[in-house]
């Protein structure tokens, strides 16, 4: 998209020269009617005449040059992005119309890639927009490096680039040429002072394979870099067919989504947390599910890492939280003991700067007891950034609030985290309980992961127990808690209180 301001200049640039134009126009006529004169006049009328036409003439010329480059400019203008000097969209639709055509006469293919920056928006944020555009000349430059000298590199706006590849033969031409660019813009960039790293997530389409025209073309090359996004970032992604089924259903899935927000129809149910030995409640994990009307419940595994995406997942933690901290506060009023409340947070959530506030926000207006309530992140969400994980895990842990790790053993991460950070419990990912009772010998990472958990003196639950068998296993193991459909599927809060109130018989 060109902006305001380049528009603007174009249209001034083309009014200029039609003024220009019709300007050595009467110069010419003027240069005429001179020279019809010319015949009838004396001398020295004649020699000045005869000036008078020179000058006419020069002028016209020289006002006809200015013409023919302020129409030169126009055009470049009009096809090119001012910031980094790409040809802009409107070029690249004209070189791709070309390139199509080219294509079907030899029997090739086209290439067209959509890239976008990785975490731009954050450099750009906190360095500056002088260091953010500097960033992207700069990108611009290894873009344009990095391919042939008949493809196009165009920015399409933003931190959006698309990128044109002629007569390819094969999708890993295409292939090789997008590792290559991932490549390029990998490399650190000096720029202001800062030693920067960028990446980038580009998504490949093929005419004629993806679609015949351009719209079909940057919408699949689109929706292949939204996998690439999803793929971790830092990578290329070939569009396939089924790419788009599913960027319909997240489309879907988000417009429930926002509704369900607006509408409050999220519902939380609390799955009990059980003492081993003694089969005492100790505490509960908030669950979210979403209720439409005249649908059964949609739970997590449809709409969380949608909301992730869309950044809905803001609102809805937010949600999730208020309602776990006053249905605590509620039960703990009514004279339930509910023990400690976990509630899943996303690491966007936790990454969030807002995300200590909010936290202090809510239990204020609760009212609960900060030592009530307990979050569970998993090891992924952790390790990014981890000085910043290490400042909000401290500032939780002061607010008298208790860490999980969810899903222990499934992040591939170093342990060493284990130690630094201020983590009361572990929860034994459900795929390693599932082992117990499988072959014999496959629970041995069971086994490690609770003598783990004992040296590091940390709390050590395991998720999914769906037998006798495996509470025994565990039990005989000396792992304190657990939780799993052998005590109780997650139930509504109701429910759940009547299960406190037996445990309380
Ligand atoms: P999780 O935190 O690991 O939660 C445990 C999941 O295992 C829950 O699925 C629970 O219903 C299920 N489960 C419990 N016991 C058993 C069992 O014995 N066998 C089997 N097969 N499954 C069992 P659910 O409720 O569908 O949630 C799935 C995931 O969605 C959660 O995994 C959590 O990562 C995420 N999630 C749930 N609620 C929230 C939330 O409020 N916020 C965020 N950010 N994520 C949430
Ligand atoms: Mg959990
Ligand atoms: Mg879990």
């Amino acid at each position: 998209m060109k902006s305001l301001a380049e528009r603007e200049m174009a249209v001034a640039a083309g009014e200029q020269a039609a003024v220009l134009r019709e300007k050595a126009l009467d110069l010419r006529e003027v240069a005429a009617n001179a020279e019809a004169e010319l015949a009838t006049l004396s001398q020295a009328q004649l020699r000045e005449a005869n000036e008078r036409l020179l000058i006419a003439a020069v002028q016209a010329q020289t006002l006809a040059e200015a013409a023919e480059s302020a129409a030169a400019q126009m055009s470049y203008m009009a096809t090119h992005d001012a910031l980094t000097g790409l040809p802009n969209r409107s070029l690249l639709t004209d070189r791709l119309g070309q390139a199509i055509t080219l294509a079907q006469r030899h029997g090739k293919r086209v290439a067209l890639m959509y890239l976008d920056l990785d975490h731009f928006k954050h450099t750009n944020d906190s360095l500056g927009h002088a260091v953010g555009d500097e960033l992207l000349q700069a990108t611009a430059r290894r873009l344009q490096d990095s391919v042939r000298q008949s493809d196009t590199v165009c920015r399409q706006g933003g931190d959006e680039f698309l990128v044109l590849l002629t007569e390819v033969d094969a999708a890993r031409d295409a292939a090789l040429t997008a590792e290559k660019l991932v490549e390029a813009l990998a490399e650190p960039y000096l720029v202001g002072g800062h030693r920067l790293h960028l990446s980038v997530s580009i998504g490949v389409s093929l005419y004629p394979d993806d679609g015949t025209d351009i719209e079909a073309l940057v919408r699949n090359a689109d929706t292949a870099m939204y996998h690439a996004k999803r793929n971790g970032r830092n990578n290329y992604q070939l569009f396939a067919p089924e790419m788009s089924v599913r960027a319909l259903a997240r489309q879907s899935v988000e417009v429930k989504l926002r509704q369900a927000l607006d509408r409050d129809a999220f519902v939380l149910h609390y799955q009990p947390k059980v003492n081993l030995s003694t089969g005492a409640i100790v505490g509960a994990e908030a669950l979210v599910r979403l209720q439409q009307s005249g649908h059964p419940l949609l739970y997590p595994a449809h709409f969380v890492a949608v909301a992730e995406d869309s950044g809905l997942i803001l609102r809805l933690g937010r949600w999730v939280l208020s309602e776990a901290c006053r249905q605590t506060a509620a039960w703990l009023h009514a004279g339930l003991d509910v023990g400690q409340v976990a509630v899943n947070v996303s690491a966007a959530e936790f990454h969030n700067k807002d995300f200590v506030s909010g936290v202090r926000d809510v239990l204020a207006t609760t009212g609960l007891d900060p030592h009530y309530l307990e979050f569970e992140l998993t090891e992924s969400g952790l390790m990014h950034d981890t000085d910043r994980t290490t400042g909000t895990l401290r500032a939780l842990r002061d607010l008298g609030v208790a860490l999980a790790v969810d899903d222990f053993g499934t992040g591939f991460s170093s342990l060493s985290y284990l130690r630094r950070f201020p983590i009361n419990t572990i929860k034994i990912d459900q795929s390693f309980v599932q082992d117990i009772g499988a072959a014999s010998g496959e629970a041995i990472l069971v086994n490690a992961i609770i003598a783990m958990g004992r040296s590091l003196k940390l709390r050590v639950v395991a998720e999914g127990i769906e037998t006798r068998r495996q509470r025994d296993y565990l039990h005989a193991q000396e792992c304190g808690e657990g939780q799993g459909y052998w005590y109780s599927r997650p139930v509504d809060a109701p429910a759940f209180a009547a299960l406190l109130d037996t445990g309380r018989d």
